[in-house]
Formats: structure tokens, C-alpha cells, sequence
């Protein structure tokens, strides 16, 4: 399969969370809880105004499942999905590139306080992960697909298997080193204690689910 490559400034800041120059690497989960609700919400807005389509509040919500055998961390949504070509677009695209000029300006500030102020988006997932797999099925209809990414030498898209409209996010997270823990991203207790001080605000459910050996 092609591997395609990142436009250069995306590298540049797949690099910077590779190498993850913050401290803070939990707020990964409040970027891509944010990004499932912008994309429920997406599908709340579209139901105002299309009479085709109906809002059932209780089929909307994100799911987190932490698998700890496999060492997986996944999200998945309920929201609007993506088509091949918004993939391609948007994942890993920076949408808020004033967050990469600030860093710049700002070198020697403690990368604390960047981060918190600005979001740095779905490429946040490669603080904590080895490889980040993206499955989405449009509410435009058509084939599923999976984009897959190691990081800073490209990803793949392909065709894939899914049957709900919605997206599902599943990280592969690093095996801890020397000198950091990545394990705590995978225990129930620290992931509730995460989404309470980062999206305590988001307004559809998040339901969790660990599973151990
Ligand atoms: P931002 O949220 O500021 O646009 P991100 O880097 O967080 O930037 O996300 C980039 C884009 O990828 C989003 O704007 C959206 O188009 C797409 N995207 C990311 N996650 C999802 C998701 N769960 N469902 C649908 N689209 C998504
Ligand atoms: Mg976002």
C-alpha cells in the first residue's frame, strides 16, 4: 500500500508531540473527546434544518474503551464520520496553525502554558501513541475507510469495514521507558479523573469501558 506523506508543517508539529516537548501528554484525550463532540454536534446542527434527519439524544455519545492486553486506547463517536477525502484533508492538517507560530515566538516559555491555552488537535494522540488508527463512515453514505499513521513517516489509507456512521479512534499506546509512564493512560481511574478536569463541560455522554487479561 502508498505511503503518503505529511505536508511539511504538519511534520514539523508531529515531530514536536513525537518527541513531546509538554509535560502534560493527558490532554490528548481532551482533544479528541473535543473533536468527537464537534462532530456529534455537526450532526445535531444538520438535524435542525434537514426534516430527513432526526436528533435521538440518547444514540449520540462517545465511547472510551481502554483494552489493556492489547495495550489500546479507543474513542469512538457517534457523530457526522468522514468521508476518504475529509481524511485526507483534516486529519493531522494544522486547523489551528497560530498554536505552531506562537510555539516559535515563545521557545523559551515552558511549553505548559501554550499548550493549555491553545489546542493542538488530533496529532496530540502521538504523545501517547506508537501508531494511531482512524476508522470513519460518513453520514454522506458510502464506503468506510481506515487512515493509519506510525507518526512522522507518512500513513495509508484504505478501505474498510464499518457499518455505524461515526468515527473510532484507536490508539496504540507506547510501552513506558525509563523515564515516563504511559500505563496510567489505560487505568479507568485515571482516564475518569482526565475527562473530569478536561471535559467535564462536553454535553453528550461518555461512557467508559476497561477491559484487563
Ligand atoms: P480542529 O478540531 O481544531 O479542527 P483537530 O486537529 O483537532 O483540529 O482536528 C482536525 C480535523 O479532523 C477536524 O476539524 C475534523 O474535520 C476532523 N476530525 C477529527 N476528529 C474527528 C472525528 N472524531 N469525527 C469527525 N471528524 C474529525
Ligand atoms: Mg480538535
Amino acid at each position: 500500500m502508498e505511503k503518503k506523506q505529511f505536508q511539511a508543517e504538519s511534520k514539523r508539529l508531529l515531530d514536536m508531540m513525537i518527541h513531546s516537548i509538554y509535560t502534560q501528554k493527558e490532554i490528548f484525550l481532551r482533544e479528541l473527546i473535543s473533536n468527537a463532540s464537534d462532530a456529534i454536534d455537526k450532526i445535531y446542527y444538520l438535524a435542525l434544518t434537514d426534516s430527513n434527519l432526526t436528533f435521538d439524544k440518547d444514540s449520540y455519545y462517545i465511547q472510551i474503551t481502554a483494552d489493556k492486553e492489547n495495550r489500546t486506547l479507543t474513542i469512538r463517536d457517534t457523530g457526522i464520520g468522514m468521508t476518504q477525502e475529509e481524511m485526507e484533508n483534516n486529519l493531522g492538517v494544522i486547523a489551528k496553525s497560530g498554536s505552531l507560530a506562537f510555539k516559535k515566538e515563545n521557545e523559551s516559555k515552558d511549553g505548559h502554558d501554550i499548550i493549555g491555552q491553545f489546542g493542538v488537535g488530533f496529532y496530540s494522540a502521538f504523545m501517547v501513541a506508537d501508531v494511531v488508527t482512524v476508522v470513519s463512515k460518513s453520514l454522506t453514505g458510502g464506503q468506510a475507510y481506515k487512515w493509519e499513521s506510525a507518526g512522522a513517516d507518512g500513513y495509508t489509507i484504505e478501505p474498510w469495514e464499518k457499518d455505524a456512521v461515526g468515527t473510532e479512534i484507536t490508539l496504540k499506546i507506547k510501552a513506558n521507558t525509563e523515564d515516563e509512564s504511559y500505563d496510567e493512560f489505560l487505568e479507568e481511574y485515571r482516564l475518569k479523573a482526565i475527562i473530569k478536569k478536561y471535559s467535564d463541560f462536553i454535553r453528550y455522554p461518555i461512557k467508559m469501558n476497561v477491559t484487563s487479561r
